[in-house]
């Protein structure tokens, strides 16, 4: 039995206070989203807003990124304490932006995940492999390498409930996504992986989420594969209603193969 398809909405460093209130009015007048779990990660100055707009609707917030301590002396960063309150119950940790221009590591990839959780927030942690990577057949060692080292010395526990999104950098609004088969393979692998920390029959109910370029148009191929749970969506989550129309893909796909 495949699960009920979770799809994100990551709106990166877009969208202001007026622009989240005219996405949800537009997300208001769509029907069919129901049947998936609907999260959106607004920037942070846009949360208060979304937060008044997502009140007593099934939408959920994210945060993009959290400081690994719950406060001090950290100019321009933002905590687990300050998401949580902001009604965030989700956060996006290990961007493959954040890595690229932001210094992200593995070491504070695994960092930000405890402190998430200390908050009770859900972290969404990003992995994927470059194109030079990928073109050098190293794709599977990449991804297994984050993996290891963004998990190392978590408990069983906090792995068992982490959300992973698997997001080749060159698929990353560059329109060029992964196949089915290419996403697949990967999505195999780190659950794979995760089996071994955490035992099969643990690893079956993580959430595994595919990101890079998906539309309307190549989402229902994508969830149909059996790894596959959901989605991070980067530019096609700016418009509600193509959002929509790949959260209404995911709840078909999810239909025709269970
Ligand atoms: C992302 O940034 O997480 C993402 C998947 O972006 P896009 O959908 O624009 O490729």
């Amino acid at each position: 039995m495949k699960k009920r398809p979770f799809v994100a909405a990551n709106w990166k460093m877009n969208m202001t206070a007026g622009e989240t209130r005219a996405w949800f009015e537009a997300w208001a007048s769509l029907a069919g989203t129901e049947e998936a779990d609907v999260v959106v990660c607004p920037p942070y100055t846009a949360l208060a807003e979304a937060a008044r707009r997502a009140a007593g609707i099934a939408v959920h917030l994210g945060g993009q990124s959290l400081h690994w301590e719950d406060a001090g002396a950290y100019t321009g960063e933002i905590s687990g304490p300050m998401l949580a309150d902001a009604g965030c119950r989700y956060v996006i940790i290990g961007h493959s932006e954040r890595r690229r221009y932001f210094g992200e590591t593995d070491e504070t990839v695994q960092k930000r995940i405890a402190a998430a959780v200390r908050s009770s927030l859900r972290p969404i942690v990003c992995i994927g492999e470059t194109l030079a990577e990928r073109d050098k057949g190293r794709t599977l060692d990449v991804i297994r390498l984050q993996l290891d080292g963004g998990l190392a010395g978590l408990e069983e526990e906090t792995i068992g409930g982490l959300i992973f999104a698997y997001e080749p950098v060159w698929a990353i609004g560059t329109g060029r996504t992964a196949t089915p088969e290419q996403a697949q393979e990967v999505h195999r692998a780190v659950r794979g992986r995760l089996a071994e920390k955490i035992g099969k029959a643990a690893s079956g109910y993580v959430i595994i989420l595919y990101g890079g370029s998906v539309k309307p148009a190549n989402a229902r191929e994508l969830l149909r594969k059996p790894d596959i749970d959901g989605f991070l969506v980067g530019g096609a989550s700016l418009e509600a209603a193509s959002f929509g129309e790949i959260v209404k893909e995911s709840i078909r796909a999810y239909k025709e193969v269970n």
